[in-house]
């Protein structure tokens, strides 16, 4: 082990007990108004966290990557950390952007420029992470170098890992950088593992004839999972992907929205390449609620509805901000739907299905099926929705939070994937930790059906609901005074407290 490397361990190990901070005060109504679920994990559990007291004068800037499965564990993040006492100042995009009214208590720095819808290729989110990068080295530059100089007080940045090209940037300005990997630490070794699979050829252009076999150096990984990952072509994925590992090497931390004990088998493997300080303090949305990051307006109406059903009754269906379906996909998931017999709460996002607005391509036999025993939105409040007593199964993209949003609340999974980590994700859920189903894209009607019958009806559901409902108690006991999360997040406040602040 190099002198250099300090591990999350080790940092445990140092944690001492800083003073447990809580909201200023004049942020405890924003806090205690947005949020329950905080309040039963932590607050209860950790009584002298409900102090609300300020030592910490050092500012942290956040970078978030201007996507919903980004903006709101960055989101999150810089609330638990202004819980802790430090100064927030968010820098942020122009497109997708948060809505700086609803955090009076942080500073938000515009990005001016850049990005503009059109510009985006939805269907290829490498692509879009890459003319972020490209398009705004210049004006970040600008930004960030005024606000340091305005704001003496600043001890770090912390940016999302997918914003590669800024590296050099906060290199440039003497600012020590952290990284915020959005994914599991299991996900992001596949990531970083790509350039020996391709040499041992487990990522390559020939997907049907191994697409089964087992990839030996990521178990319980096969080879298709892996090569989700690649959009456009082999070497522009590996490109961008190096950048984005290469960046987070050489970060001063690294920062995973996880649980020591779900990623447990793989952190050796993972220390070995990623020497930095690494802290697992997730599951953030425990701490703070996403609710006011959301992007879309939350459709509360899904609750009340949720409230006149059967406890464990209702299946919920929801592909995440960015997943798309074509029209076959979508017969296919309504005769499924309907032949499986069981409630269910479905998001259709407008833009899910390809070519259509919204509801206009639904069969109106399925509207039948819907008035009886269904509820459509546009977007719910999905935290909330996934710890209602009425949901017995999730039927999910395999989008990072929605998998760990399921887990803390004991719900088992159907586990469809579309891109990038997604199936890489699944496949954990259902071959590591079994806490869910596969159900592959392209769908089909009676695997839909039998899926769904199985989880919530069947023996094996009851098996792997029972297995969620272990591993919620376990993130549970992660997020108490001394559980892995809360120290690791003692430790990662003592690192930032150790910066000496930029003007200092
Ligand atoms: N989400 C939500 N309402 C919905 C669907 C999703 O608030 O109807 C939230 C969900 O709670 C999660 C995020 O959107 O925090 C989706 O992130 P994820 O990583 O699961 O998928 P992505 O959208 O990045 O593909």
């Amino acid at each position: 082990m190099a002198a250099s490397y300090v591990d999350s361990t080790t940092f445990y190990n140092h944690s001492r007990f800083l003073l447990l901070l809580y909201l200023f005060k004049e942020t405890e109504q924003h806090f205690f108004s947005e949020k329950k679920l905080e309040d039963r994990v932590t607050m209860a559990d950790n009584p002298s966290k409900s102090i609300s007291q300020n030592t910490n004068t050092h500012r942290v800037i956040l970078f978030p990557l201007p996507f919903q499965g980004h903006m709101n564990p960055m989101i999150q993040l810089a609330n638990i950390l202004h819980s802790r006492g430090f100064t927030i100042s968010i820098l942020y995009h122009q497109y997708n952007s948060p809505d700086p009214s609803k955090y009076p208590h942080f500073s938000f720095h515009l990005i001016p420029g850049g990005l503009s819808e059109d510009q985006l290729d939805k269907d290829e989110p490498l692509s879009a992470i890459l003319l972020i990068n490209t398009d705004c080295i210049k004006p970040t530059r600008d930004c960030l170098g005024k606000l340091l100089s305005t704001h003496n007080d600043t001890a770090c940045i912390i940016m999302d890992a997918n914003l590669f090209s800024s590296q050099a940037v906060v290199e440039g300005l003497g600012i020590p950088r952290l990284v915020l990997r959005t994914s599991s630490v299991c996900s992001f070794l596949a990531f970083a593992t790509l350039p020996v699979l391709r040499e041992n050829g487990f990522y390559s252009d020939d997907l049907d004839s191994r697409g089964e076999d087992p990839v030996l150096e990521l178990p319980p990984l096969r080879v298709k999972d892996v090569q989700a990952i690649h959009v456009r072509s082999l070497d522009f994925t590996l490109k961008i992907i190096s950048n984005i590992v290469e960046g987070t090497k050489t970060a001063s931390g690294l920062i995973f929205n996880t649980i020591q004990d779900l990623e447990e088998p793989y952190l050796a493997n993972f220390h070995e390449p990623f020497r930095v300080p690494t802290f697992l303090i997730g599951p953030f949305h425990k701490f703070f609620s996403a609710a006011s990051s959301s992007l879309l307006t939350q459709d509360r109406s899904s609750v009340s509805w949720l409230d006149i059903q059967k406890p464990g009754s209702v299946l919920y269906v929801s592909f995440g901000s960015a997943a798309t379906i074509d029209g076959e996909s979508l017969r296919e998931m309504t005769r499924g739907l309907a032949s499986s017999m069981q409630p269910f709460l479905w998001v259709v996002r407008p833009g899910l299905v390809q070519g259509s607005e919204w509801l206009e391509s639904l069969p109106n036999e399925f509207m039948e099926v819907v008035s009886q025993r269904g509820y459509i939105v546009k977007w719910a409040p999905q935290q909330e929705v996934l710890s209602h007593p009425a949901v017995g199964g999730f039927w999910t993209h395999s989008g990072w939070n929605s998998i760990l949003e399921s887990i803390c609340e004991g719900v088992p999974m159907i586990c469809s994937s579309f891109f990038g980590d997604q199936k890489v994700n699944s496949r954990y859920v259902t071959d590591a930790w079994k806490l869910g189903i596969k159900l592959e894209h392209v769908f089909k009607r009676e695997e839909i059906e039998s899926a769904i019958r199985k989880i919530m009806l069947d023996k094996e559901g009851q098996e792997i609901r029972e297995r969620a409902l272990c591993w919620k108690e376990k993130i549970d006991v992660s997020l108490k005074t001394d559980g892995s999360s809360s120290q690791s997040l003692n430790a990662l406040s003592d690192l930032i407290s150790s910066f000496k602040s930029s003007g200092a």
